[in-house]
């Protein structure tokens, strides 16, 4: 009898442990992908990845297709379209990577249930993380609140062995039906707002690695020097491909220390990218064990914040209009491109809570929609760590300023000038505080302050009193 192989966030044909199962099971076997917009319930899949998934899926259906497989689309809630693919495969052996977090976790457990009851038999595997949730523990046993130690640890360890790519993998004889890809509607229709996805972006295996190639021959050598820099571009863009599973991070990892080895990427270097790679390791494991934490703070006084509901300015910040370039920058990219970068994401993550006084939660709702790198671990945790109410986080009364932000980390102002061409005239003085320029100046470069980019929304100094002021009340 054939194998039904269930994908999910592993796109992949190297390292997929469950793919490989399939294949070493001298079986035939057809891979499923589900469109499952009912489990994740508030969760699900938000704009920007259902651009990205369509993509990947054509990619991936088009490789499974190349060496004599299939992919089946279909569409609706995991626990009833699982168990009646694998029936309508005629299946006695269903695999998959495991998921770890909330609902996940539920949805496969209860899918396993349902096979079982069918007697078909259920393998799953480890295939998206280095280590599983809680394998790695402190001496008393518990998960890892804090990063430094976690890492520590984890360097400790052996990563597995990467799994050899799947080459062949024969089709069964009686293939049910698959929907389109384009019923399901994921690009976008008019408008487009993913123009610019396209020229930034190859979704798929394929992309994925021809772009982690590129950046272990380039900026990998100087990746800790320049990771904070939006300016210099200098991160290796794997996150999405990460997060669909495209990049195997156990592949990524070996990779990176073969590099160091070989002597091509200074250790330094190097290792600094695997430890941010640890931190997507660290923030499953926590959401793993704390699943509450999607809309409860990890911290509970913070219960008790005194957030605004300013609705203009909430609308002023998705759209890059706050008047603080840095600001406006990052949340212009990630609006044209779907990501951001790091160090922005931090500045526009801590305008938002401290100088908006917004609640996190939308910020990171916004954030979810957008990204084409999502990930309910990494935006959970991170928008948390922002707030102060995360683990490891950063202090609430340590309050980013979002001009001095912007002169350390692009001092030239290239980034703000390729994302608000409208300042790119201004001298790199002014650029990151046009409200503080001479007249002649703001003349010279073209720039009318509330016509072609607007006043501050809001000013600093005093929001970052108020903020302090309120969390001072719930402190005591
Ligand atoms: P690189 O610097 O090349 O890092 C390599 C890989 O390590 C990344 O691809 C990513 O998988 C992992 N990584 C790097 N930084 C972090 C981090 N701080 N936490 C966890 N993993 C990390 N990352 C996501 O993958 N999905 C999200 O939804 C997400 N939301 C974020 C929200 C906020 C408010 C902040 C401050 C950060 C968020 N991050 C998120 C973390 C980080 O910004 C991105 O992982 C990183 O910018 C991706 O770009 P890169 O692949 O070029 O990173």
């Amino acid at each position: 009898a054939p194998a039904l192989v269930w994908l999910r966030n592993d796109l992949r044909l190297e390292d997929n442990p469950a793919l490989r199962a399939a294949a070493d099971s001298d079986r035939p076997a057809a891979c499923l992908y589900v469109l499952d917009d009912v489990t994740p319930g508030d969760w699900a899949m938000g704009g920007a990845q259902r651009w990205w998934l369509h993509k990947s899926l054509e990619a991936l259906a088009a490789e499974l297709d190349r060496i004599g497989s299939a992919l089946i689309l279909r569409r609706g809630d995991s626990r009833g379209v699982v168990p009646s693919v694998a029936q309508e495969v005629g299946a006695d052996l269903v695999t998959w990577n495991r998921r770890y977090i909330g609902w996940q976790k539920e949805v496969d457990d209860d899918v396993a249930h349902a096979l079982q009851e069918q007697e078909i038999e259920v393998r799953t595997f480890r295939g998206t993380v280095l280590f599983e949730p809680g394998e790695i523990r402190t001496g008393s046993g518990n998960i890892y609140k804090v990063f430094g130690p976690y890492w520590r640890k984890l360097r400790e360890r052996e990563v597995p062995e990467k799994l050899a790519k799947v080459q062949k993998l024969d089709a069964p004889a009686k293939l049910p039906s698959s929907d389109h890809l384009g019923d399901w509607n994921l690009l976008p229709t008019q408008p487009n707002w993913a123009g610019a996805f396209e020229e930034t972006w190859e979704p798929g295996e394929r992309g994925g690695r021809a772009r982690w190639l590129s950046w272990l021959k380039s900026n990998a050598t100087s990746y800790d020097e320049d990771r904070n820099f939006p300016g210099r571009d200098a991160s290796s863009r794997q996150s999405p491909h990460l997060h669909f599973g495209e990049t195997s991070p156990v592949v990524a990892w070996h990779d990176l220390r073969e590099r160091i080895e070989d002597g091509d990427v200074p250790e330094d270097q190097g290792e600094s990218w695997l430890s941010e790679l640890a931190w997507r390791e660290f923030h499953h494991q926590l959401l793993c064990a704390h699943p509450e934490m999607f809309d409860k703070p990890l911290d509970a006084k913070f219960e008790r914040f005194e957030w605004d509901t300013d609705d203009d300015a909430y609308r002023a910040w998705t759209k890059g209009q706050t008047g603080y370039p840095i600001v406006d920058a990052g949340m212009r990219q990630l609006w044209q491109t779907g990501w951001m970068h790091n160090r922005v994401r931090m500045i526009t993550g801590s305008f938002f809570v401290k100088d908006l006084l917004l609640d996190w939660r939308r910020g990171m709702a916004w954030f979810w929609d957008c990204l084409v790198d999502a990930d309910p671990a990494n935006n959970t945790a991170q928008w948390q760590w922002i707030a102060g109410c995360g683990a490891d986080a950063s202090p609430f009364f340590r309050v980013f300023n979002p001009v001095g932000q912007g002169e350390r980390f692009d001092p030239e102002g290239a980034y703000v000038k390729r994302w608000c061409p409208e300042l790119k005239d201004l001298p790199k003085k002014h650029v990151h505080a046009p409200w503080d320029a001479l007249a002649d100046v703001l003349k010279k470069a073209g720039v009318v302050l509330g016509k072609d980019y607007p006043e501050p929304i809001v000013e600093h100094a005093a929001r970052r009193d108020e903020a302090l002021a309120r969390y001072k009340a719930i402190k005591t």
